[in-house]
């Protein structure tokens, strides 16, 4: 099973979910790819969507989409950002899907009268799904969602117990991060948790070889080695990972923990070294800024931390790119619905309206978007942001009063935005989305393809509905551009003329976007709102 020189990180979570494992998982993939090992990253989720696609933000966090057009976990948006790894569906695995293809095969008779059961079948599928794809890589970083303990991640344990008995544990580096909590009025930090966290993965065959301590506090020695001690780690497989004020300080910190070295002398690659130069630098433009820019995100998911977690990471490397510190304000779009958006958007130099599905908070959106067209506010909309642009301006210069998209009133007289052919014959809903990269043409005078330096562009997507082309000329003659189309005619990017920066784009662009190449679209959207 796999190649015999190929070896697997398992990074598994204790204590309390949060802990940022996709983060650290994401963190010792970039300290490997530093000392110039190929790595890849893989995700598996313990619940039985077969992919997060069908999840509400407000439960999940963001759907993260891949070029392939895989729907997965917001961890995956870590892993691109933090390292070179090609992801595919192959990285994001659910037990929805480790049971649906079990359950296929069964139905086809593939297992020839045997009881198909959570060990065997289960656990191999899963051992299979470790090994998939790791051609012309040194190390698989697997990272299990859910805590210890979980009764639903159970079968997870049980394939990582095997599959260390099946390929040899020198092949092997179990990472476990666990919380060490802070008590206030004691001033202590608490290793108890952490010790029956490790307790409870050692009953299932599993001992860690590091423990990441996730703390707020710095340890002590004395607490090192007393969780040394009683998890049976060596000491130095005992990390601290305190919080810090940005992610991108992780792996840098673990570096300096340690962890790099370990991990390479682990796996008998001692002689190897780290270049964290880049992350160094990234980490100098966060900590000089030259400047403080404000954006305004206007969106109905703003409460949620992890809801636009792509779009808050493309406006930082935005920012970090023209030298700046960022200040998103988070404008909860059913206020901007019922409140003066004049007010609620006064101290913004730059106006975002991220992706959403359904009716919610559309009308606060449009008054945003409106302000912004007026008041010559640079503006990016993305996916339902550009829809809307295109919404505001056919009601409001073209005149064309209730235009709407199907999606919001399927009696409108004016369907600006509409769903095409292929998606009005859709019923299921489940992966059914125009998703993953599509190639897309633009004007070369635009500011969309300024941005980009190019007129040729690949970006990710995942919507229903579309810009209708039957309204193109009515609101070019009026002061729209439609700067991208791909080559089915389809409308990509939209432009408003006479204003300073104003640009939506039916695509994904935050997706593509990392701290050291931050985004074009990004860049040039905070560099017209620093003007
Ligand atoms: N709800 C819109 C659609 O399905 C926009 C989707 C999005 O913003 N991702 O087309």
């Amino acid at each position: 099973m796999g190649d015999i020189h190929m070896k697997y990180i398992f990074v598994t979570g204790g204590v309390v979910s949060s802990l940022g494992k996709g983060l650290t998982a994401a963190s010792l993939g970039a300290l490997l790819e530093s000392s110039g090992l190929r790595i890849t990253l893989k995700k598996f989720d313990p619940y039985l969507n077969v992919d997060p696609g069908t999840m509400s933000p407000f439960q999940h966090g963001e759907v993260y989409v891949l070029d392939d057009g895989a729907e997965t976990d917001l961890d995956l948006g870590h892993y691109e950002r933090f390292t070179h790894a090609q992801l595919t569906r192959r990285n994001s695995v659910s037990s929805g899907q480790i049971y649906e293809t079990i359950l296929r095969r069964e139905r086809n008779g593939d297992y020839l009268g045997e009881t198909v059961q959570v060990i065997p079948h289960i656990t191999s599928e899963i051992k299979r799904q470790f090994t998939v794809e790791d051609k012309d890589i040194d190390v698989t970083i697997i990272e299990l969602g859910g805590t210890v303990g979980d009764m639903e991640s159970m079968p997870f344990f049980e394939a990582m117990r095997q599959f260390a008995l099946d390929i040899g544990l020198q092949n092997i580096l179990f990472v476990h991060v666990a919380l060490l909590p802070y008590i206030r009025t004691a001033d202590e930090v608490k290793t108890k948790p952490a010790q029956q966290s490790v307790t409870l993965l050692r009953s299932l065959g599993i001992q860690p070889h590091m423990l990441m301590c996730r703390t707020e506090k710095r340890i002590t020695d004395e607490i090192r080695q007393k969780l040394s001690l009683f998890c049976n780690v060596p000491v130095d497989g005992i990390v601290e990972e305190l919080d810090v004020s940005s992610i991108y300080e992780v792996p840098p910190m673990l570096h300096n923990e340690g962890v790099s070295q370990f991990i390479l002398r682990y796996f008998s690659w001692g002689d190897r070294s780290c270049d964290l130069g880049p992350w160094m630098d990234v980490i100098g433009k966060i900590r000089k800024p030259k400047k403080r820019i404000s954006i305004a995100l206007v969106g109905k998911y703003v409460e949620l931390q992890d809801s636009y977690k792509s779009v808050y990471e493309a406006l930082l490397h935005g920012a970090i790119a023209n030298g700046c510190s960022l200040d998103v304000m988070r404008v909860d779009a059913e206020m901007a619905e019922r409140e003066d958006v004049r007010g609620l958007l006064r101290d913004c130099s730059g106006i975002i309206v991220p992706g959403g599905f359904g009716n919610r908070g559309i009308a606060g959106m449009l008054n945003a978007i409106r302000h912004g067209r007026e008041n010559n506010i640079p503006f990016l909309g993305i996916c339902l942001g550009m829809q809307l642009a295109a919404i505001e301006f056919a009601r409001n210069v073209a005149h064309l009063e209730g235009a709407n998209s199907t999606e919001f009133d399927g009696d409108t007289p004016f369907p600006v935005i509409s769903l095409m052919d292929e998606q009005n014959a859709i019923t299921k809903v489940g992966g059914t989305m125009r998703l993953g990269a599509y190639e897309c043409s633009l004007i070369p005078s635009s500011h969309t393809a300024e941005a980009y330096n190019c007129t040729t562009i690949r970006e990710r997507h995942r919507h229903r509905y579309e810009f209708n082309g039957s309204y193109g000329d009515q609101l070019e003659a009026l002061g729209m551009a439609i700067v991208g189309t791909n080559s089915r005619g389809l409308i990509e990017a939209i432009e408003v003329k006479n204003h300073p920066w104003y640009v939506g784009v039916q695509f994904h662009p935050e997706f593509k976007s990392k701290p050291h190449v931050p985004h074009p679209l990004f860049a040039a959207f905070i560099r017209a709102s620093n003007q």
